[in-house]
């Protein structure tokens, strides 16, 4: 068979899927360094240092103690019930442990429910610039996606009034995510209750993704839409231990729901990924009875060095960069330097040796930013901000 034909044979449903910009700029920032260059990385969101020591024990423990083998498809009892206890301790969230979901990673949780829920043709509103996987896992279960413009000047959450003129009679479901990537902005409680009052009039599922919610700056709150009432019922909150405890490729997440969507997401896991790493699962479990001591320490860490990075880009001339309130991402306004975002991202990766990602691989309305993620060094992002002042001042 020709590579022709091969091609044409794909499934329509990926005809759209492409890679996540961050994993290509790394890709790309990894063969020039091959080639002898000096990049500084801010391009993948990820914590820069190990998992904690307690975690990585329980782990090492789990596999001595054989968790090694097949296990819950929707994970072991003990984690659920230690998930359920830790999101009504730290989220408020009351929720039994046959409402909580365990899987290798926050992104199954975000595939598998639109799986359960979406009919081909449903609108699923989303983001936009927001997460890659929404648009690719939107597209990849037949559904439409609707992409929702978010506001700079409203700490980059939704346009209220934009958002219901989106909503048809096909809308089903709300992606809302919370502190956010890429822009780091946390939705207001005042837009947080408006937005339910809109899922409640239209009927529509809420997905909130919160994975970032540990990561908050200046006492910020990052409330969970599943507690406003009348929205437990219709919220999948997903979540998960990748950005909270530098477990990113431990590979561990969960949502929570309904127990009858859980249970129906529980037998999607089955048939796809079997279950999750049972010693994943009790590293996860000591994450949760060891972390916080360390979370706080390191909230602490990420909020100086966006001090630092974020007032040395809006030292910059032409660019500006709101403040993030969450999450470990600076959104920068590059719209005044009149270079597409791509292009941009391209010539600081080449021209200046920063590795970051233009704002358009988050969605349309990406357009006129770049993506920096300051989980990195403080004399990293020192030299950082000399490169791109140093690049910005030469295109004059
Ligand atoms: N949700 C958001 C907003 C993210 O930024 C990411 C990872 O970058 C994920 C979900 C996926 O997390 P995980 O690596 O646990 O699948």
């Amino acid at each position: 068979m020709s590579l022709w034909t091969d091609l044409m044979n794909f499934a329509s449903r990926i005809r759209e899927l492409g890679p996540e910009g961050a994993y290509r700029v790394m890709a790309l920032a990894s063969e020039l360094e091959r080639q002898g260059r000096d990049i500084i990385h801010l391009e993948i969101g990820q914590p820069d240092f190990s998992t904690f020591p307690e975690i990585i024990d329980a782990g090492k423990a789990a596999i001595d103690a054989g968790f090694t083998r097949y296990n819950p498809s929707e994970g072991y009892a003990d984690i659920r019930e230690t998930i359920a206890d830790y999101a009504k301790r730290v989220r408020s969230i009351q929720a039994t442990p046959d409402q909580v979901v365990v899987a290798p990673g926050a992104k199954p949780v975000i595939l598998m429910p639109l799986l359960a829920l979406i009919e081909p043709g449903d609108e699923v509103l989303y983001p936009d610039p927001g997460f890659p996987s929404y648009r690719s896992a939107i597209e990849l279960v037949g559904g439409k996606p609707v992409p929702i413009p978010l506001v700079e000047s409203n700490s980059f959450s939704f346009d209220l009034n934009e958002l219901e003129a989106r909503i048809t009679s096909r809308s089903k479901l709300l992606i809302i995510n919370s502190p956010a990537n890429p822009t780091g902005g946390v939705i207001p409680d005042s837009d947080l209750q408006a937005i339910a009052s809109i899922a409640q009039r239209h009927d529509l599922w809420v997905m909130s993704d919160e994975i970032y919610s540990r990561l908050v700056y200046d006492n910020t709150q990052a409330s969970s839409i599943y507690n406003l009432e009348g929205m437990a019922e219709r919220t999948i909150v997903v979540d998960g231990f990748s950005k909270s405890y530098a477990m990113t490729g431990w590979r561990l997440g969960f949502a929570i729901m309904p127990a009858t969507l859980a249970a129906k997401v529980g037998l999607l896991l089955t048939h796809s990924v079997g279950c999750t790493a049972g010693f994943t699962q009790k590293a996860g479990i000591a994450a949760i009875e060891h972390g916080d001591r360390y979370i706080e320490e390191i909230v602490s860490r990420y909020q100086r060095r966006r001090d630092l990075f974020i007032g040395g880009l809006n030292a910059i001339d032409r660019v500006s960069c709101n403040l993030p309130e969450g999450a470990f991402y600076a959104f920068l306004n590059c719209s005044e330097l009149g270079i597409p975002s791509a292009q941009l991202a391209e010539r600081l990766l080449n021209e200046a040796g920063i590795a970051c990602v233009s704002g358009t691989d988050f969605g349309a309305n990406g357009e006129g930013y770049v993506r920096f993620s300051y989980a990195t060094s403080s004399d990293k992002l020192e030299g950082a901000v000399e490169r791109i002042g140093n690049f910005v001042t030469a295109l004059q």
